[in-house]
Order: C-alpha cells, then sequence, then structure tokens
C-alpha cells in the first residue's frame, strides 16, 4: 500500500458520471452562486451556474476542509464568515487564475474522518456535503447572547474593507443582512431604546438598544422605525423594518454589537447562527 502522508488525504468525491464534460469550452464562464453551511444538521451546500466535478481534500493539521472548483470564476474579494466552536470560519475566494476554493475551518478538537465525508451532486450545479453531527452540536451550544435581528443573507461582514459608496478604506462595523425592504427587525436581546429615528451620520434611520449588561446593539438604514426613546423592548419584539435610508446602495440590515457600549466587535462572536449563507453571486447590497 502506498504511503500517505499523515497531513494529506483525498476526499472521495461522488458526482454524477453525466458530469462528466469538464473539459468542454463552455460560452458563458462558471460561477459559484451560493455557498451554505447550515448548523442545524451540519450540512454544506453550493450552487454553481453550470455543473462541474468539484474537487476535495481533508488536511488534519489545522483541520479543514478544502473544496476547490476547477474552472470557476469568483469575481471579488475572499469571503470569510466566522461561525462558531465547532465550525470556526467558512471562506470562499479565488486561489488562481482558474480556481474557486472553499474553506471550512474546524476547531481543532473536532475529529474529522475523511471517509465519513461525501460531496454529493442533488442536481446539475448543486452539491452538498454532510458533516458529522456533533459538529452542529458544538455549535449550536456555543453560549451566544442575542438571537438573530432579521431573516436575511449575510452580504457584508464585520472588518476592514473599501466603502462601497465613498471609496474609503474604513473599518466597517457590524455585520449587514441583505432583506426585502418592510421585512420586520427584531430586538436581538431584552433591553432599552436610547435611541430611534433619523440620524445624520450615514445610518439612516436608526434603533439603538442598550441591555442589562450595558451592552449596546444597533440598527440601522431601516425603513421606518416602531419604537420610541425610552420604551423598555423584549427579545424578538419587532422594533422597525429593513429599508435603505442613510448611505446604502439597497435594502439591508446593518447590525452592530458594542459589548463595552462603545467599542463595536464582531456581531457573529455573539449571535446564534442557524446557517451561514454567503450570496456570492450577488454584491447589490453592501453598505
Ligand atoms: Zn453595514
Amino acid at each position: 500500500m502506498p504511503k500517505i502522508t499523515s497531513r494529506l488525504s483525498l476526499l472521495i468525491l461522488c458526482g454524477l458520471t453525466s458530469s462528466l464534460a469538464i473539459a468542454t469550452p463552455i460560452a458563458h464562464a462558471n460561477r459559484l452562486e451560493t455557498f451554505v453551511y447550515d448548523l442545524t444538521d451540519s450540512k454544506i451546500e453550493f450552487s454553481l451556474k453550470n455543473d462541474i466535478e468539484p474537487k476535495g481534500t481533508v488536511i488534519n493539521n489545522p483541520t479543514r476542509i478544502v473544496i476547490d472548483l476547477p474552472g470557476i470564476v469568483y469575481q471579488g474579494p475572499t469571503v470569510r464568515r466566522r461561525v462558531g466552536r465547532g465550525v470556526q470560519a467558512v471562506r470562499v475566494g479565488q486561489v488562481d487564475a482558474n480556481t474557486t476554493r472553499m474553506v471550512v475551518e474546524f476547531s481543532p478538537d473536532v475529529t474529522l474522518n475523511p471517509q465519513d465525508l461525501r460531496l454529493k451532486s442533488t442536481q446539475p450545479g448543486r452539491w452538498t456535503m454532510q458533516l458529522p453531527k456533533n459538529i452542529a452540536a458544538i455549535d449550536l451550544n456555543t453560549i451566544s447572547k442575542y438571537v438573530l435581528p432579521v431573516t436575511g443573507v449575510i452580504s457584508s461582514g464585520f472588518g476592514w474593507r473599501i466603502h462601497p459608496v465613498t471609496g474609503e478604506r474604513k473599518l466597517h462595523k457590524g455585520v449587514d443582512f441583505a432583506a426585502p425592504t418592510g421585512t420586520p427587525i427584531f430586538a436581538a436581546a431584552d433591553g432599552v431604546v436610547t435611541d430611534a429615528g433619523w440620524t445624520d451620520g450615514g445610518y439612516g434611520n436608526i434603533v439603538e438598544l442598550r441591555h442589562d449588561d450595558g451592552s449596546v446593539t444597533l440598527y440601522a438604514h431601516a425603513n421606518s422605525v416602531y419604537v420610541s426613546k425610552g420604551q423598555t423592548v423584549r427579545k424578538g419584539t419587532a422594533i422597525a423594518e429593513v429599508g435603505t435610508t442613510g448611505r446604502s446602495t439597497g435594502p439591508h440590515l446593518h447590525f452592530e454589537v458594542q459589548p463595552d457600549g462603545k467599542n463595536a466587535v464582531d456581531p457573529m462572536d455573539y449571535l446564534q447562527l442557524r446557517q451561514v449563507t454567503l450570496d456570492l453571486a450577488s454584491n447589490s447590497f453592501k453598505d
């Protein structure tokens, strides 16, 4: 038996035999459209504009799954989302002119058995991979203070970036969730409204809540605001609705978490998520 390096073992891929037309040049560039990691049932799903056979490897040190998509053009910066304790992050980016790479980074104490991992094509251009169930258990048991304030797709994460409107390099102090105008925004935790209504700084209509532990959550670009200053709200109460007021290029919620009541940190560290969705085809919703 040939010797296999301990750090790298091949991931077995079960593709459809009908999807072998990889070498055939295609008229339209292929594209990675979406990437979803569902924490509830530990499943990775992604969709491609056209069908292709992905290649995968499992690297145990550091622990991660790498899925390469040869022939897939992904135009845009590398997208990385923090997830939780079991799966720490998911990342998508272009590694060379012809290959898009998706990486799922696990906690070092997660055990990955490559034999258990199968990438399956459910229908042309749609792929899934079932991860061990115990990974979801770790993530869902992560202590998180806040519930998700809106149902939407994460369109921009926390961190330094070139601002899509002003062109400046600036710290993006929250997470953007793209959702249709009018989608309800819920209080992430019990709190008191410390600000509500129009602001001039670019955030448009906002709601700011102060919580019992002194932390603050901020909800920006609202179409309309349902609460007023001084009001007490319960976790899950509708406090506003999604809009595109202020400096914004499309309807979305800009959500901030300030644990000390002053400095914004990555909200993904504090939110309990059921799934992480990267909408890669659409770059239209950014603030
Ligand atoms: Zn934002």
